[in-house]
């Protein structure tokens, strides 16, 4: 199984080459896009074709999850004749807010076919995809996404609270997570993690590494990974937009 960092968030950013996130798993022909966050759309072609996507799968509602569904839209729309389709997994609300965002009823009926992510596993190619609910918005999922039988890919999306994250992570799986407050701490209210709290979770779980993403700007990367590695020995990195790795 293939990991390409498209986009690494997180919601706003200081690097010029920086994107929403987006995170693309492909095995076996089978290609996965985990979030499509601002930025992220024409990084997909670098990769694959985007009409040979399987599926996008879409955590939560916030824009910089879910924002260039709209330039794919446009581009199944208007790029071909007759218009082509793409398999879109999210929050059961995803379609009304394209909608709404566009200000037209039918915008995302037009090229995408919406189904609600929910909680029971469902086969995509060659794939298995397994979302779980996560504290941060009203309907915010954690994926897994594995082969059959293999290590697996556990996508934090964004999430308040690291331990909901750990009835999906089997052992020798990859956690992808964010860290958006870096060494922390996390402000009060505001449903984000920091290294301390991956840290915590990583040594519940044992994954099999850590990735770390979704970081806000300012943040130390080298104190973010020593907050991490004062509570966890395993190995543990960022990754970045142009990033690839096999897991
Ligand atoms: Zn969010």
């Amino acid at each position: 199984m293939r990991l390409n960092v498209l986009g690494a968030g997180p919601a706003y950013t200081d690097r010029l080459d920086a994107a929403g996130a987006a995170y693309l798993v492909t095995h076996e022909g089978t290609h996965v896009l985990l979030d499509l966050g601002q930025g992220a759309f024409p990084r997909i072609f670098a990769h694959v074709h985007p009409t040979d996507l399987d599926a996008v799968v879409v955590t939560h509602l916030h824009p910089d999850h879910f924002i260039d569904l709209v330039p794919l839209r446009h581009y199944l729309r208007y790029e071909f004749e007759p218009p082509r389709r793409a398999r879109v997994i999210g929050p059961r609300d995803l379609g009304a807010r394209l909608d709404a965002l566009h200000g037209e009823t039918g915008f995302s009926d037009a090229a995408l076919d919406l189904e609600v992510l929910g909680t029971e596993p469902r086969r995509i190619g060659s794939l298995t995809l397994e979302g779980r609910l996560v504290t941060h918005t009203k309907e915010s999922y954690a994926v897994r996404v594995a082969a059959a039988d293999g290590p697996g890919i556990v996508y934090s999306g964004d999430c308040g609270r690291a331990v909901d994250l750990a009835p999906l992570i089997r052992p020798g799986d990859t956690l992808l997570t964010e860290v958006a407050f870096g060494p922390g701490p996390v402000p009060a209210g505001v449903l984000h993690l920091d290294g301390p709290a991956v840290g915590g979770l990583a040594a519940l779980a044992n994954p099999g590494r850590v990735l770390l993403t979704h970081v806000l700007a300012g943040r130390d990367l080298d104190a973010t990974l020593a907050s991490v590695r004062a509570r966890w020995e395993g190995p543990v990195s960022f990754v970045w937009p142009g990033d690839g790795l096999d897991v």
